[in-house]
């Protein structure tokens, strides 16, 4: 049977050391802040931000929500990335998407400030991701991966890793990431050629494709680490998307959903905001 490689305690372990840097951060009179942008009160953005909430209480770190109504035009939103842009006593962003307007979000992802973009929308940020220059921050999900293999000491360095995935919210900053790291990445999406080929390949596997279960057996092999970024609402509840009985019975190690890369995604979040703090509190 495959070893489970839970989040809850990777994140927690991430979240002891947070508490220790905010601390000191408010020593020197800086609070640690998040803010939170939300279009309209759709439920899916709602909970996240309650879970983003929770782990940044959790670090130290103080989160509030600007809430624009769900017709809020482009101008208000944009107004309000800029007064975030601003303020000095806001230290990390989060807009939570998607917007109601896909025009709106495209915009107001480009008018963030890169030092303060937390979750890595901007084009800014993920230039700094693909060239490596450093500055702004990779999206979330992307690092709570790299953070979740760390955590449970699975080096990524000459390793053959397929991700599943190509979107510029996961699959490919990750591969950027996972590049940096010394992985020899191949980056799988829907016209891959014999997709189970190519994982049963890899020593480690990354699905992060939206299609729950699409991963079975024929794509695992033995000795592999099988990390599920998918969170799908099926009527069976949240699933991944990797047949997780499947990965387990076959490969070594195994992140499960609910409960693995998405639980650090929250904990990364602080992170981030801590350390968009520390930077922006040396200039
Ligand atoms: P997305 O923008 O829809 O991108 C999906 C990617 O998967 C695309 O590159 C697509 O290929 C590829 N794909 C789709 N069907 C495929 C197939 N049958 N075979 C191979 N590749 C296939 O989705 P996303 O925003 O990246 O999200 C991916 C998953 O991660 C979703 O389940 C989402 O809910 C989850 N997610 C989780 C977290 C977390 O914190 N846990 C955060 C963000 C997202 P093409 O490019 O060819 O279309």
């Amino acid at each position: 049977m495959a070893q489970i490689l839970s989040g809850a305690p990777a994140a927690e372990a991430l979240t002891a050391g947070l508490t220790v840097r905010s601390r000191e951060l408010r020593e020197r009179g800086i609070t640690p802040t998040l803010v939170i942008l939300r279009v309209g009160a759709q439920e899916e953005s709602r909970s996240y931000e309650r879970a983003a909430k929770k782990a940044c209480t959790a670090a130290g770190v103080e989160a509030f929500t600007i809430e624009l109504p769900e017709n809020a035009h482009m101008d208000a939103v944009l107004h309000a990335v800029r007064s975030i842009n601003a303020e000095p006593g806001v230290h990390g962003a989060l807009l939570l998407r998607p917007m109601p307007f896909k025009k709106t979000e495209r915009a107001a992802c480009a008018l963030m400030a890169a030092a303060k973009d937390v979750d890595g929308v901007s084009p800014a940020s993920l230039a700094g991701v693909f060239t490596g220059s450093g500055g702004g921050f990779a999206p979330c999900t992307a690092r709570a991966v790299l953070e979740l293999l760390d955590y449970y000491g699975i080096d990524p360095a000459g390793k053959r890793v397929a991700v599943v995935g190509r979107s510029l919210v996961v699959g490919r900053p990750l591969a950027m990431l996972l590049m940096a790291r010394d992985a020899t990445v191949t980056l799988c999406h829907s016209r891959t050629r014999d997709l189970p080929g190519v994982c049963r390949g890899a020593d480690i596997v990354v699905a992060a494709a939206g299609h729950a279960g699409l991963l079975g057996a024929d794509c695992f092999a033995p000795g592999q680490t099988v990390i599920d970024v998918g969170t799908n609402a099926t009527p069976e509840g949240l699933r991944g998307d990797v047949d997780f009985a499947a990965a387990q019975g076959v490969a070594s190690a195994v992140s499960p959903v609910p409960g693995g890369v998405g639980r650090v995604t929250n904990a990364v979040l602080a992170l981030h905001t801590i350390e968009a703090a520390e930077r922006l509190s040396k200039n």
